[in-house]
């Protein structure tokens, strides 16, 4: 079983590389935004509460979030494994995360990280927004709270992977083969450890 985490700021691919990589590897995609994206389209208790916080790029509570990768993961258990996309986005659901994989005896393999510039992200979610239909990549000052964030909040995930020996980053510019080719050989690598 193999459990990537592909990590990197709003904007710099996560999504679009996780859709090729699950058909390459034959993983689950836990996208914890879609998932609430989901649940706000249906209007459902947690999409309402999700929105509130997304719609000004605040991160959804930890207990709320986490709870939700419990379910899914219980509920999409299989022998191949996950790529973790946008979770987790705190220590809090970092530890979190070992502490559910560790029911199935299992632990994450390692954290991969796209690396992009922050400038170049915000001229590539702007854009994404005008066909997204998503609010949150539609507005400048929306789109930068979501930067800090990440910065103040999610960012320190990489030193809690890097003392483990479970990080690996990877250059997050040019075209999505490429950045698609620099993942593949990232997973390989430590698939084989
Ligand atoms: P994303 O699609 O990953 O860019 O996520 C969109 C928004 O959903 C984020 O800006 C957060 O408000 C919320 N969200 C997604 N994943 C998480 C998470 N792991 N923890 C808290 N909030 C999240």
């Amino acid at each position: 079983m193999i459990n990537i985490i592909l990590f990197g700021p709003p904007g710099a691919g996560k999504g679009t590389q996780s859709a090729r990589l699950i058909e390459k590897y034959g993983l689950v995609h836990l996208s914890t935004g879609d998932v609430f994206r989901y649940n706000i389209k249906n209007q459902t208790e947690l999409g309402v509460l999700a929105k509130s916080f997304i719609d000004k790029g605040q991160l959804v509570p930890d207990e709320v979030t986490n709870q939700m990768v419990k379910d899914f993961i219980a509920r999409n258990n299989n022998d191949k494994g996950f790529i973790f996309d946008g979770y987790p986005r705190t220590i809090a659901q970092g530890e979190n995360l070992d502490r559910v994989l560790e029911e199935y005896q299992a632990n994450v393999t390692s954290m991969i990280a796209l690396e992009v510039d922050e400038d170049e992200l915000v001229i590539r979610l702007l854009e994404r927004g005008k066909s997204s239909g998503r609010p949150d990549d539609q507005n400048e000052a929306i789109i930068r709270n979501r930067f800090k964030v990440y910065n103040d909040e999610t960012s320190p995930l990489a030193n809690f992977y890097a003392k483990k020996g479970k990080f690996v980053a990877v250059k997050g510019k040019g075209s999505i083969d490429e950045i698609f080719q620099n993942l593949c050989k990232a997973i390989d690598g430590v698939s084989q450890l």
